[in-house]
């Protein structure tokens, strides 16, 4: 599979309500229980008409409580390797999002394992908790590598001062669903919406956390928050609001963190 295709795949996989080409059924998040039944009336050949069963029976779901994590210090190293982009600011009707352009440089580093930086969106209140603490809201930047594999780097805001690059997304980003607004010429570096120190981060196994819940996503949540105003909190939630799928049994997985305490 090439990188065009990819690209194009990863953003069906990220905006199903949305692409119509594929019919694949409408979901909310008020449904979530029930993201496992919902139905493809389109097909007839029993594993097809569930398109969204891995949700239900999938055993390495996301998001999931980080608390009781183990503590590794030997954890390979996460590079954020971002850079400029201009960017398309888009609402997909479930999220605020910005999409990197065609060809975008920035990456994330694992080890020796680059994962390209595909396009990276907003949850209010945060997916992620910790010890039954949620946050106000979570940034999920959704990298995609050639073979398909994916690693999503979730970093949670917290109330404070406001963050700049946050305001220029919230200020770009259409209020229409399935609205894309590519052509700004406004250039944003994903590394503004980073913490000082992105070097600790919890990590486990898990899943897409929107319909069709694809597991095979290496999870790096930041240890580190980052500061939204309540200003800006309130914009953001003007668009979307408990856009939040609710955690998930660990079912024997282990989190595995490497956190300064
Ligand atoms: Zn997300």
């Amino acid at each position: 599979m090439n990188v065009k295709t990819l690209f194009t795949s990863t953003a069906v996989v990220f905006s199903l309500a949305t692409s119509v080409a594929l019919a694949a059924p409408h979901w909310t998040h008020e449904e979530q229980s029930d993201w496992g039944g919902i139905s493809d009336d389109t097909q007839t050949i029993a594993p097809l008409m569930y398109p969204y069963a891995e949700c239900s029976i999938g055993r390495h779901q996301s998001p999931v409580d980080l608390a009781g994590e183990s503590n590794a210090k030997q954890l390979n190293t996460l590079q954020t390797q971002y850079v400029t982009d201009k960017s398309d600011f888009y609402n997909s009707g479930h999220a605020v999002q910005v999409n990197t352009s065609a060809g975008y440089k920035g990456q994330l580093k694992i080890g020796n394992d680059l994962y390209p930086l595909i396009q990276y969106h907003f949850h209010a209140p945060s997916e992620h908790v910790i010890g039954k603490k949620t946050f106000p809201a979570e940034l999920h930047f959704v990298h995609v590598r050639e073979d398909g594999r994916m690693a999503v780097v979730g970093v949670l805001l917290q109330k404070g001062a406001a963050n700049a690059t946050i305001q220029t997304i919230l200020d770009n980003v259409s209020p229409n669903a399935a609205e894309h607004n590519p052509d700004t010429g406004i250039e944003i570096n994903p590394n503004t919406l980073l913490p000082h120190n992105a070097s600790f981060f919890y990590t486990y196994a898990g899943s897409l956390t929107t319909p069709p819940c694809s597991e095979g996503v290496s999870w790096y949540v930041l240890a580190k928050p980052v500061t939204v105003s309540d200003a800006q909190l309130s914009q953001l939630k003007a668009l979307y609001s408990d856009n939040t799928r609710l955690p998930q049994n660990l079912n024997g997985r282990i989190v595995t963190g490497k956190i300064s305490k």
